[in-house]
């Protein structure tokens, strides 16, 4: 596995242009999530640039970006198995804000205006940032990305066609715990405590798929509330809202497709999670 620094070295170490380059940005502390991701990747180009980088404009609380997760010898592990076609990337500030650290400003319309968007301002001008200087580095063919943030992987999809980037999206199913919950580098700030009650956020989202409840979205939201709420876990929003604009709806339509979003907090670890909503 070659691993980088500079995103120059390794535009100079591609031998030639036609060679398929697929990248799958991350934030390390890699799980089996990220890997399904990385497999994908490795099924579908000659090489895979993954990156590592937590970027400080996507966070709205330095204790947030301070106490994320991180710890390369163990990605690097993890991605052994693939390293013939891996390039482990690790860039510096200065590669991806080559003057200072902070965020473009985008529009992306009803995309990013709810949800995460409304909860953490700022945080998908961070993020489409630096997914655009890593597609301008790296130029891939492909890049990869985790239903798991459904909101962000809608809102790159709409970047790359903005920025009229040469780059095909590919969005990846959401890879679970046994147990339901969501994989995600944030677990590992779980306590034992916590960690036994996140999987009612997921299996809350079933139940309420299974249930007569889903007719009537504030009735579902009070249903996810009550339950998840008995343990220590707090909920931070529940919404229902169409795949295609990502508007927030109180009225389900036929022959419309919707997710519930959720975010719930954990003492101060933020969990979120998406699941489709299952209309037959
Ligand atoms: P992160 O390191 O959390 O920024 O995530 C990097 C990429 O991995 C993003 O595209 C995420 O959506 C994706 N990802 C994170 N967790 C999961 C998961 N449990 N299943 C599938 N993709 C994931």
């Amino acid at each position: 596995m070659w691993t980088f620094k500079a995103s120059g070295e390794i535009r100079a170490y591609f031998k030639s242009k036609s060679e398929r380059i697929g990248l799958v940005p991350t934030m390390g502390a890699l799980h089996y999530g990220h890997l399904s991701l990385v497999r994908k990747a490795c099924a579908e180009n000659d090489y895979v640039v993954v990156s590592v980088y937590i970027n400080p404009t996507q966070f709205n609380h330095q204790i947030d970006f301070e106490s994320y997760p991180s710890n390369l010898s163990s990605d690097m592990a993890l991605l052994n198995p693939f390293s013939d076609k891996i390039i482990f990337y690790t860039p510096d500030h200065k590669d991806l804000y080559p003057g200072e650290i902070q965020s473009n400003s985008y529009d992306f319309g009803s995309i990013t205006a709810h949800m995460e968007g409304l909860f953490r301002p700022s945080h998908f001008n961070g993020v489409a940032t630096v997914i655009e200087a890593l597609f301008r580095n790296i130029q891939p063919q492909k890049a990869y990305f985790g239903e798991k943030d459904f909101q962000q992987l809608q809102m790159i999809r709409n970047l790359s066609v903005k920025k009229q980037m040469a780059v095909s999206i590919v969005g990846c199913p959401t890879i679970r715990e046994k147990d339901g919950l969501a994989m995600s580098s944030r677990n590992l700030l779980l306590s034992l405590e916590q960690r036994k009650a996140a999987p009612i956020i997921y299996a809350t989202l079933q139940d309420l798929n299974k249930n007569y409840l889903k007719s009537d979205v504030s009735l579902m939201s009070r249903y996810f509330k009550e339950k998840v709420e008995k343990s220590c876990l707090k909920v931070e929003y529940f919404f229902v809202a169409s795949i295609d604009d990502l508007i927030p709806t109180s009225k389900l339509e036929l022959n419309k497709k919707y997710r519930f979003f959720v975010a719930v907090y954990a003492g101060k670890t933020r969990l979120v999670d998406t699941v489709e909503l299952d209309r037959i």
